[in-house]
Order: C-alpha cells, then sequence, then structure tokens
C-alpha cells in the first residue's frame, strides 16, 4: 500500500510502498483511510523542525486526521465493527494511568498520539486502537468529518466558559481561529472579534462569521478593542501562538475575565504576570487535545445540525497523488484546512 512518510532525519516526506499491517492486536481496528486532512504538526515534521527533531523517529507514516471505514477489527473488538465509518482521536491514553482512571484522558500521562509517536494515516490502510475511533453521524460528509480532530480544538478551547452573551477575542484565524469563530457564534457569543495579519485569512474570518476583524498591524489591538468595548472583552481564545497577541490579548480582557489558550509559543515568553493576569483576576486554561469523548458529542452535533459549516475553513480538497501539493498551500499559508481524497 502506498504511504507518505518521514523516511529518513531531515526536511521533506516521500511518497512509498509499505507494507500493510500483519496481524491486528486484541483491540486493533484496520481502517480504510477514505479522506485524511493537513494539520500544522505534519507541516513541522515536513520541515523537520526543532520540535520534530527531538520527537520523530523515523522511519514513521505521518499524518492523524482522517474519516475512514472499518475493514477488519481484533479479537476483543467490541465498540466498532466491519463497515463502521470513523474518525479518530489523535491522542491514544493508556487507560491506566491516574488521569485516564479519573475521567481525564485528554491528559493522560502516557498519551502517544498517531503519526507522531506511531504510524499515522497518510496511507491506504491504517491500525488504529478501538478506543479512540469515533463513529460519526451519517449526516457528516467526509470531508468534514477529517476535520473533526482539529475541529475538536477549536470546540475544546471556545467552550471552557459558557460564551452566551459574551464578548470574545479570537488571535489568531488559522483553520482552528476560524472554527472557534463559528463556534463561538453558535455558543451565543454576543460580539467575536478575530484578529490576524494574513490578508487571506483576514478575509476568511469574515466569511466565518467574525463580527469585527482586526489587523494588529494596521491598528493597535488593546486600542481598537477598548474604543469598541470600553470593559474589554470577557473571554480571550488564544490561537496564534504569538506573544504579542497574547500580551495583548490579555490586556484586552475584562477585569476577572478568562483567557483559553491553544496556540504554542515554541519556547519561553516574557510576560508580566503580576499586571497582565494576577492583579486582574484573569483565568487562564491550557488547553490540550480534546476531552474524550464530550468534546466529539459537541463536534457531531454541530456538524450534524449544521450550525457550524466547515466548507468555509477546508478550502482544498485534492487526490491523495496531490499531496505535495497540499503541503505547498500549507507551507505558504495559502489556504484554510487541505483533505486529501484516498477514494
Ligand atoms: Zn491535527
Ligand atoms: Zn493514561
Amino acid at each position: 500500500m502506498k504511504a507518505i512518510i518521514k523516511d529518513k532525519p531531515g526536511p521533506g516526506l516521500v511518497l512509498k510502498d509499505v507494507n500493510k499491517a500483519k496481524k491486528l492486536g486484541p483491540r486493533e481496528v484496520l481502517v480504510k483511510i477514505r479522506r485524511a486532512s493537513i494539520c500544522g504538526t505534519d507541516v513541522h515534521i515536513f520541515k523537520w523542525d526543532e520540535w520534530s527533531q527531538s520527537r520523530i523517529n523515523p522511519p514513521l507514516i505521518v499524518g492523524h486526521e482522517m474519516a475512514g471505514e472499518v475493514v477488519e477489527v481484533g479479537d476483543a473488538v467490541t465498540q466498532v465493527k466491519v463497515g463502521d465509518f470513523v474518525s479518530a482521536e489523535t491522542h491514544i491514553p493508556c487507560e491506566h494511568c491516574v488521569q485516564c482512571k479519573t475521567g481525564r484522558m485528554h491528559v493522560c500521562k502516557n498519551l502517544e498520539i498517531l503519526g507522531v509517536d506511531r504510524s499515522g494515516v497518510f496511507t491506504e490502510y491504517a491500525v488504529i486502537p478501538e478506543t479512540v475511533l469515533w463513529k460519526f453521524s451519517p449526516e457528516i460528509p467526509l470531508d468534514f468529518a477529517s476535520v473533526m480532530e482539529p475541529f475538536g480544538n477549536a470546540i475544546h478551547t471556545a467552550l471552557v466558559t459558557d460564551l452566551t452573551g459574551k464578548k470574545v477575542l479570537i488571535t489568531g484565524a488559522g483553520p482552528i481561529g476560524l472554527m472557534a469563530i463559528q463556534v463561538a457564534k453558535a455558543s451565543g457569543a454576543s460580539l467575536v472579534i478575530s484578529s490576524e495579519v494574513d490578508p487571506l485569512r483576514i478575509e476568511m474570518a469574515k466569511n466565518n462569521g467574525a463580527d469585527i476583524v482586526i489587523n494588529p498591524i494596521e491598528q493597535d489591538l488593546v486600542k481598537s478593542i477598548y474604543t469598541i468595548s470600553p470593559d474589554g472583552v470577557d473571554v480571550l481564545l488564544e490561537m496564534s501562538g504569538n506573544k504579542k497577541a497574547l500580551e495583548d490579548g490579555l490586556k484586552c480582557l475584562t477585569m476577572g475575565g478568562i483567557a483559553s489558550l491553544l496556540g504554542i509559543f515554541g519556547g519561553n515568553i516574557d510576560l508580566n504576570l503580576d499586571s497582565l493576569v494576577i492583579m486582574r483576576g484573569i483565568t487562564i486554561y491550557g488547553i490540550t487535545g480534546r476531552k474524550m469523548f464530550e468534546t466529539w458529542k459537541i463536534a457531531d452535533e454541530l456538524l450534524k445540525s449544521k450550525k457550524v459549516d466547515l466548507s468555509k475553513v477546508v478550502t482544498h480538497v485534492l487526490p491523495f497523488e496531490q499531496w505535495e501539493k497540499g503541503f505547498e498551500l500549507m507551507l505558504n499559508k495559502q489556504c484554510g484546512k487541505v483533505v486529501l481524497n484516498f477514494d
């Protein structure tokens, strides 16, 4: 079978023929991949940046976001059967650490990530443990089912608090920031403001329903926010991983406001916690992954009911063979979500 592989340390990926899985483990499932989407993580692995050098052990089949069909199940599998359509939680919990045992599998101590710590999904058939499979509703198109994992990040980040009647600032309008705009609107936020510097993404933020989009290169973000809302915003969703965006975002929060952080900063950053957080009674949440499976249930319902429309985020669906074009689009940020079609 064909697979997109990091075959050796260094930049780039290759398409190769590899052997299909041997025998399945008792709780493993063989999934025929129908769609897979390219994530920022895959781009990091493609570029072979510092993080990937420290984490990835080539050779490795990359990719983790997918939608597919169950074609074979291990002897002890009970949760899915052949013919089921599934997406996957890509964080594989150990199921025995204290977090897993107390209903917090998303912060499992021994977490393994698909396409990072173990063989991924940019291939024709992938082996996935039954624990992490999600049978999505049949109303959800395959192209969108593949994006449920990052969509779950948007949901998990946005819904740390009740957004009904709240003013929300979302810093960064990459695919997850765009999805968060729709989630905040669907949740009854009274005002959703997006901050973004890239012209294409500014347009997409508007198209995804942001009430106001601010380009912090052209306009001072903090001044603009306090002009729009003299009390600041109630909730900050940080999706950029940019230090200035976080610092200004915190300044935009009203006293006692809530910040939910998803963006990755890639190293130490300097912030005055005294004035930005402590003296202003700010609550900060760090977000990793998705709650298993509360977030997935919400993702499924929002897509099934069309409260969220991912056609405004998925800009490209390419045949699998054109994966290099997909990565190029991602590298140049000339896209929203890029989905590869394996059919
Ligand atoms: Zn991802
Ligand atoms: Zn665990």
